[in-house]
């Protein structure tokens, strides 16, 4: 994919964006882009940063690792948040590279998390993921198990973690109902743990990808994380 198709489908993007957000009677500059870079090269991200975009999501900790080094080496600078499951033996190299990691889905990740940027003092965003498509495998079960964790967050035992909101995956199907039911899964989870922690900015919701941002704008996105809209397909 040429250069300039990446600045005119992240320029459209951009658009919908905003417009999907005036429909639903929101700020137009009230949902992020985070745009998904899994499978493309470096250049393909200074290209998006060159037209702007700062934030980026990766699934992959090694892939992400030498290409956000390589781009930052080269003087670009580039958000990164992990969107993918994470083993517990990227996470020394995770949080490194990453602002944020979206995809925290067990208490053992949490810990592992704390251990790693205890020992490089540094502090990092999380978003809990939740499960609420019938296809994918990630995300904490329920909310019960977030509430959990979040009240172990709330009395001290993550202290270089700062829990910012959830994250979640709609199943990949064309029924709508399906996927607008996931997305209200996931605001009314935090609806639900923002009354219960208020001590802590559960304000981000990180749903929806290129088929299905829409709907996750209508239902109270605060971060999409597109990938193909914007990059072109991936070849695996
Ligand atoms: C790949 C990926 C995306 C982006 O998907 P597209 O369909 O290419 O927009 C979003 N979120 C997660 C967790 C992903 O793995």
């Amino acid at each position: 994919m040429s250069d300039s198709v990446i600045q005119a489908n992240l320029r459209n993007i951009q658009e919908s964006i905003r417009k999907a957000a005036v429909k639903a009677g929101r700020a137009p500059d009230s949902v992020r882009l985070v745009a998904v870079s899994k499978f493309h090269p470096a250049d393909a991200v200074i290209e998006a940063v060159s037209a702007g975009q700062s934030l980026f999501g990766e699934n992959r900790v090694q892939e992400a690792a030498a290409k956000f080094e390589d781009i930052r080496a080269r003087g670009y600078s580039a958000d990164l948040h992990i969107i993918g499951s994470l083993q517990r033996n990227k996470v020394k190299d995770a949080v490194r590279i990453a602002s944020c990691i979206q995809s925290v889905d067990r208490p053992e990740l949490m810990a592992e998390i704390e251990k790693q940027c205890a020992k490089i003092g540094k502090t990092i965003d999380i978003l809990f993921e939740l499960h609420t498509g019938e296809d994918s495998k990630s995300g904490f079960p329920d909310t019960e198990s977030i509430r959990q964790a979040l009240s172990d967050c709330a009395e001290g035992k993550f202290p270089h973690l700062a829990p910012k909101g959830f994250m979640t995956m709609a199943p990949n199907t064309t029924d709508k109902d399906a996927v607008t039911s996931s997305f209200v899964k996931l605001r009314t989870c935090a609806e639900q743990m923002q009354r219960l922690f208020p001590q802590f900015p559960l304000t981000e919701l990180s749903m929806g990808m290129s088929q299905d941002y829409e709907i996750a704008i209508a239902e109270g996105a605060t971060m999409v994380r597109i990938g193909t809209a914007i990059f072109g397909e991936r070849s695996y």
